[in-house]
């Protein structure tokens, strides 16, 4: 299934591309939720977290490696927040896997 995501993988529109690899890519979220508000995805199109299969086992370490690389690009390394939503009723509104990346605020615990 096409999301919005595989259309900016494609270029057909456009996003805010801090990294990309031949696995990933991590671009800008156009309603930032917070200072640095990044999603990291893979270019497999992968519904949800819970679509993951033995297979994607090096392409699910590989994007919790970025995550540091793109933390320390930008900076904020030492205190953000990774957020994963999985299902409509856990907040997912766009279904290709991706990570969010948030930082340059404080954030409480338990999350909202
Ligand atoms: P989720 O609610 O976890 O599925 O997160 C989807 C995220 O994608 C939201 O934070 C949206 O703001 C973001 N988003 C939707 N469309 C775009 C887009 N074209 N470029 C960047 N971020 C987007």
């Amino acid at each position: 299934m096409s999301t919005i995501f595989s259309k900016i993988i494609s270029r057909e529109i456009p996003a805010d591309i801090v990294y990309e690899d031949e696995l990933c890519l991590a671009f800008r979220d156009v309603n930032p939720q917070a200072p640095v508000h990044v999603l990291i995805i893979p270019k497999k199109p992968m519904p949800r977290l819970v679509d993951a299969s033995a297979e994607d086992q090096s392409l699910m370490g590989h994007l919790m490696l970025v995550v540091g690389i793109v933390a320390r690009q930008l900076g904020v390394e030492d205190a953000f927040r990774l957020a994963v939503n999985n299902g409509a009723e856990a907040g997912q509104s766009v279904f290709h896997l991706h990570l969010h990346l948030l930082a340059g605020r404080s954030f409480k615990w338990p999350p909202g």
